[in-house]
């Protein structure tokens, strides 16, 4: 069978899980062939479909996320290894590196902390932004803390990321220019269907209202924060006022974000000057 009828039947049969079948089946395909989707589409009259193929298309077909099936997700400039230790990084929460861009123009933060790091996306991401920053990646589980350092490794970025295991930013000592943050914000009996059924509970689920780790964290956030930085909230669609109104009690300044598909995504936290 040909590369391109290969990829024709894979999508076909993947219209049922998926919402992306033909990336998905070229993702697949690449990986079976170690290489990656560009140079699979430019060759692929040259290229023929490997054995092994055909077990990975299975693996999706059961509803295993592409992510962990390849080993690797990209996020803004970069690329990451994931396992299921880690929540897969995804488009929406590039938001929140768009926001810090935004802010800080021709600056750039010196001090960057990543509450609940998890493959260390946000933090690699920023580092790779500002080349003369430094980093701190907290989170609570010692493996996806094993996830992100093997990231920082690959991507060159270790000497300038340092990681901790830390409940949120409990020990933590700041100031820091830029905080990010992607806590888990699912509420504990939404129905999911998806990815998110095969990534880690501790990632994505916070008490009956989803909210539970923002009370956690806002009062944390006024010591860390240095005059003139910022923190970068992600929240699900419908979170924006509530968890405004955590970070406003908390003495912040707050603006409101979208992402890609016009949802609300990211909270923008400025410290407000004395007056
Ligand atoms: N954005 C994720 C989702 O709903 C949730 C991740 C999170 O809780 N931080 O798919």
């Amino acid at each position: 069978m040909s590369v391109a009828q290969a990829l024709r039947e894979a999508a076909a049969r993947l219209e049922t899980i998926s919402g992306t079948p033909r990336l998905d089946a070229e993702l697949l395909l690449a990986h079976a062939l170690g290489t990656g989707r560009d140079d699979l589409l430019m060759r692929q009259r040259d290229l023929s479909v490997p054995p092994g193929f055909a077990a990975l298309l299975e693996r999706r077909l059961k509803g295993e996320p592409i992510a962990y099936i390849t080993g690797f997700r990209d996020f803004w400039t970069i690329s990451l290894a994931v396992t299921p230790d880690v929540l897969i990084p995804r488009p929406d929460s590039e938001t929140l590196i768009e926001a810090a861009v935004d802010h800080f123009g021709a600056r750039a933060p010196g001090r960057i902390l990543d509450l609940g790091t998890g493959s260390g996306a946000l933090l690699l991401a920023a580092l790779s932004q500002w080349p003369r920053a430094r980093g701190l990646g907290v989170d609570l589980s010692p493996a996806a803390l094993a996830v992100a350092r093997g990231n920082a490794e690959r991507l060159e970025l270790a000497d300038r990321a340092d990681f901790r295991v830390a409940d949120w930013a409990e020990g933590i000592e700041g100031p820091f220019d830029l905080i990010l943050v992607n806590p888990p914000y699912i509420a504990r009996d939404a129905a999911l269907s998806g990815d998110v059924l095969h990534e880690p509970e501790s990632a994505l689920f916070s008490g009956r209202d989803g909210l539970d780790d923002y009370r956690r964290i806002a009062p944390m956030l006024p010591r860390l924060i240095a005059p003139g930085g910022m923190a970068a909230i992600e929240i699900g669609h419908d979170q924006g006022e509530s968890v405004s109104a955590l970070l406003a009690n908390q003495g912040f300044s707050v603006s409101l974000r979208h992402d890609l598909a016009g949802h609300d995504r990211c909270l923008v936290a400025t410290p407000v000057r004395p007056a």
